[in-house]
């Protein structure tokens, strides 16, 4: 089995000052792990595009994408939001990690590979429609699935997403669509305090207290997200990945856990529908990489 493994060396090019918790080396340690587990040999490497302003604009508005296009500075930094800020070099970086996720999601449905894994940052589904939040310029999974619908004609379109916090953006641009199914696991009460409130059947939201272990983690997914993933169907699966939960990292949100740094190590089993011996649903992996120094609040 083959799995695509799109970057870019922009990606590490972006940062936010000394100190910020989600900083270049959250690359470098997926890169790590990689070589660690030999993974590598499993992987084909390809290199993240730019995402057009077109392609950014079906997941976000177009006077938003303007905003961030004009933010870029040219030198120092410039402030989106309280813990979110553009460098020289963000724009470039942002533009490749939602990139990634198109050439991901062309990747498999043109059938070069079953998997893509898109490790990129900065990360994305704390963006919402309309503002940069928590570390999050560009919502990449939701650019990509937007794609997904859009070019591929999906109608069916899931979103697995794993991490402390919960993925109010991707919420945010999806809550109305009904050809979205958005799954979504996270430590509650915590930033950004929301999920907790249901105001549409396709968003199915599982917080879990802190220090919850693997068994109550596993009990959650097999009961509130198989059952509804085995009804959607889904045509390709995109998995959210956040790492800041893994037993190793800064929070430990599932201590019993052993979430895989490449994602494939988790609970998705790919189409609920799936024979055993059949192949896997298409899937596309973007990871929200933890931290291996710093303990971040995103
Ligand atoms: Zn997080």
């Amino acid at each position: 089995m083959t799995i695509a493994f799109i970057s870019h060396p922009d990606c590490a090019l972006h940062e936010m000052g000394a100190g910020h918790p989600e900083c270049p080396q959250r690359l470098a340690a997926i890169e790590d792990q990689l070589l660690a587990s030999r993974m590598e040999l499993a992987l084909c490497h390809l290199e993240a595009p730019l995402a057009s302003r077109d392609q950014l604009c079906l997941a976000h508005d177009s006077d938003y994408v303007d905003l961030i296009f004009h933010s870029a500075p040219r030198e120092g930094y410039v402030r989106l939001d309280s813990d979110t800020l553009m460098n020289p070099h963000s724009l470039a970086a942002a533009r490749r990690a939602a990139g990634a996720v198109i050439l991901g999601v062309d990747t498999v449905m043109v059938g070069k590979t079953r998997q893509a894994f898109c490790s990129v940052r900065p990360p994305g589904h704390h963006a919402e429609r309309r503002r940069a939040m928590g570390f999050c310029i560009f919502n990449n999974v939701a650019v990509g699935a937007a794609h997904a619908m859009c070019q591929h004609g999906l109608q069916r379109v899931a979103i697995v997403d794993f991490d402390v916090h919960h993925g109010n953006g991707t919420e945010d641009i999806f809550a109305d669509d009904p050809r979205v199914l958005f799954c979504s696991s996270f430590q509650h009460p915590f930033y950004p305090y929301s999920g907790t409130e249901a105001d549409s059947a396709q968003m199915i939201h599982t917080p879990l207290r802190a220090g919850s272990g693997g068994a109550a983690f596993r009990q959650a997914v097999e009961e509130q997200w198989l059952p509804r993933l085995e009804a959607f169907a889904p045509q390709l699966i995109m998995i959210s990945a956040g790492f800041d939960a893994h037993a190793e990292g800064p929070h430990r949100l599932h201590p019993g856990r052993r979430l895989c740094a490449c994602g494939t190590g988790t609970q998705c089993r790919g189409s609920p529908r799936r024979p055993a011996g059949q192949r896997m649903t298409r899937q596309v992996f973007t990871p929200y990489p933890r931290c291996r120094h710093n303990t971040p609040n995103q």
